[in-house]
């Protein structure tokens, strides 16, 4: 199994996880020539794709999954929730993730796990294929137990290190964007990535991602200083960036 990014940050996201030649694509924040683009930097092509999974209906994640699933015919899982928070015309193909339960999905067995978020019905995911598992987890406000649990026997993790507190404390959102950012039901900061991967088996990881990093609260710099001590023990440690991503991983 491998798995790459489109662009990561609130400005778009879009995940790839591919195995035995399948692709999946986890959000698509892009409009369609941007993903085409995008892709094609990773070497695929939207009709490569076998399905688009939604986390939560944030324009970051959704915004450009309407128009690619009609453009290119492919089925989109997403919660009943998600799919009532925003109008999203016809779509060639629905299929909905109902109470958060696993399916199955060509090589892929894929655990949606619920977040605190302020969307209808977020769900992360836990994809596992050829007996690895990839664990995707950004856009949440706090860790919690199920979080913790729902992501031990990942052997490779996208997490969120969306904010330094004091950045984002004293940069220039609107006082009700900080405080919804900053709180349970926002993002995690560097300090809460990092309490996570404390109670986390790091050694674990062949590969780590620290993704979703704030341009205007944040700095790659304020997220290593955090996080570079606990995610010592992981295989390979990388920092997602919006315009790039990231390119493929593998994970044996
Ligand atoms: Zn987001
Ligand atoms: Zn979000």
């Amino acid at each position: 199994m491998r798995f790459a990014s489109l662009g990561s940050g609130s400005k778009g996201n879009g995940t790839l996880i591919e195995a035995d030649g399948e692709t999946l694509l986890i959000d698509c924040g892009f409009s369609v020539k941007d993903t085409v683009a995008r892709l094609a930097r990773l070497g695929k092509t939207p009709d490569q794709l076998s399905a688009v999974l939604v986390t939560h209906e944030h324009g970051d994640h959704l915004r450009g999954v309407p128009a690619l699933a009609r453009k290119y015919n492919l089925p989109v899982y997403i919660t009943p929730g998600t799919f009532k928070a925003k109008a999203l015309g016809n779509l060639p193909d629905v299929r909905f993730i109902e109470g958060y339960q696993a399916f199955e999905l060509g090589p892929f067995s894929v655990q949606p796990v619920a977040v605190p978020h302020d969307a209808r019905e977020p769900a992360q995911f836990v994809v596992t294929a050829n007996q690895k598992t990839l664990g995707v987890l950004t856009d949440l406000g706090m860790i919690t137990a199920h979080v913790q649990d729902s992501y031990q026997d990942c052997d490779a993790l996208v997490l969120e290190a969306n904010h330094d507190p004091v950045m984002l404390a004293y940069g220039s959102y609107p006082q009700s964007l900080k405080q919804r950012v900053g709180g349970p039901w926002g993002h995690l900061s560097n300090q809460q990535s990092a309490g996570f991967l404390e109670h986390f088996d790091v050694a674990r990881l062949q590969q780590l991602v620290i993704a979703h990093i704030s341009q205007q609260n944040n700095s790659l710099e304020a997220a290593e200083l955090v996080l570079g001590p606990v995610s010592a023990g992981a295989g390979q440690v990388h920092y997602a960036c919006q315009d790039q991503g990231f390119d493929w991983l593998e994970i044996h």
